[in-house]
């Protein structure tokens, strides 16, 4: 929008009445954009105006794994986000030829940010999720900057390893002044035939990360829940029709649907 002063993004505004939720995670892999999507998808189909950022830079996927099968128009210098299962969809993959991998620079990714929240013609939400890049790095501040009510989500897999990393990702919001929603733990364990739990990652980080950033805020930070382990849950973000439709009484629709409910 070169040369025209910036718009306003209509979230940031103190009055505002959409909640938005930015859900982070300290390392790649343990399933945070498939429960962004998920919850996304499960807020939708309780009736509410959802919309999803994908701003994860590095491993844009929300748009596969919802569905989204066409790109954003322009109406006059707006862009409209295109929508997929009720919910509205915007991904950096969205403006990249290609797919080509691009080297995101902290005030490129700001600009880009800055403009999905301002540009984009979002109508009345209730809900705005954003799927941040792994890690404690500069969407991190960006959003902080740009939306200072985002609340924050914390996703963790059971492992020690993984713990510690979501915990660093979950302070930063302690220098930010975000407030913490609560951890999920994904991939908690696998339900065999027959009823017992294997816990092939391990147990108990969800909670130690939990617990870990209470102590770092002083306030009580809950664990939200905890995702089995659901074949149907990678099926269905490798089709593009998340498990929350398509198994809803599966392990992991059962858990992602408790947890949309609870926010
Ligand atoms: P991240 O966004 O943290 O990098 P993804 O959401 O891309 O992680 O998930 C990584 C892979 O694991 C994907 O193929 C996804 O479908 C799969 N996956 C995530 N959670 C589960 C689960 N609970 N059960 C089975 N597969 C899962």
């Amino acid at each position: 929008r070169g040369g025209q002063a910036e718009r306003e993004i209509p979230f940031a505004k103190p009055n505002s009445l959409t909640r938005v939720y930015a859900v982070a995670s300290g390392k790649g892999g343990v399933g945070k954009s498939s429960v962004t999507t998920n919850l996304a998808v499960a807020l939708a189909d309780q009736g509410l105006r959802v919309g999803v950022v994908d701003a994860d830079i590095y491993g844009f996927s929300i748009p596969r794994m919802i569905g989204v099968e066409y790109p954003p128009t322009q109406v006059d210098d707006m862009i409209m986000p295109p929508e997929a299962k009720g919910v509205k969809v915007i991904s950096v993959g969205m403006f990249v030829p290609g797919n080509s991998p691009v080297v995101w620079r902290g005030p490129m990714l700001h600009r880009a940010l800055n403009q999905f929240l301002a540009d984009v013609f979002w109508g009345d939400l209730d809900v705005l999720l954003l799927d941040l890049p792994p890690g404690t790095g500069d969407v991190a501040i960006s959003v902080a900057q740009l939306l200072p009510g985002a609340e924050i989500l914390v996703v963790t897999t059971p492992q020690q390893a993984a713990a510690e990393v979501a915990e660093r990702a979950g302070s930063i919001s302690t220098q930010t002044h975000q407030r913490i929603v609560g951890v999920i733990e994904n991939m908690s364990w696998l339900e065999l035939p027959g009823g017992t739990r294997q816990e092939i990652f391990g147990s108990g980080g969800g909670q130690a990360v939990a617990d870990s950033l209470s102590r770092i805020v002083g306030t009580d930070i809950p664990l939200l829940g905890q995702i089995p382990l659901d074949v149907t849950m990678r099926e269905g973000s490798d089709n593009g029709d998340p498990v929350v439709l398509s198994n809803p009484d599966g392990p992991a629709g059962v858990a992602l649907r408790g947890i949309a409910k609870g926010l």
